[in-house]
């Protein structure tokens, strides 16, 4: 984003961007705790929701957000129960075993949060 227009919109906007983050947060918690429980449809509901904000406030999600997430199907994903996890070359391949999509992450990538 520009110089410009991140004083354009200046400490209100960051003001809302850190709620919005904190909210998210509190959603996924809240949809591990679900999905923990064996409650699919809520943590589904609770990802899709924290997705939202983020979207609306634009805030980036989490690292690694995408690998509890599909984003083809919008589930809540666990390992060994809906997705799977493989290493391969520097990368973490996720695949989800509802929609059969796979998403790649590569670790060792320095990033920031
Ligand atoms: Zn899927």
């Amino acid at each position: 984003m520009s110089r410009k227009k991140a004083r354009r919109f200046g400490k209100k906007k960051e003001m809302r961007q850190r709620i919005a983050k904190e909210r998210i947060k509190i959603l996924l918690a809240m949809a591990e705790e679900q999905a923990l429980a064996g409650e699919m449809e809520l943590a589904d509901r609770y990802t899709f929701l924290a997705r939202k904000i983020g979207m609306r406030y634009q805030v980036r999600m989490p690292r690694g957000f995408n690998l509890i997430f599909c984003r083809k199907c919008l589930t809540y994903l666990v390992p060994s129960r809906n997705s799977t996890f493989r290493m391969t070359g520097g990368r973490i391949t996720r695949q989800c075993l509802k929609c059969g999509s796979y998403y790649r992450l590569p670790i060792g990538v320095k990033r920031e949060q």
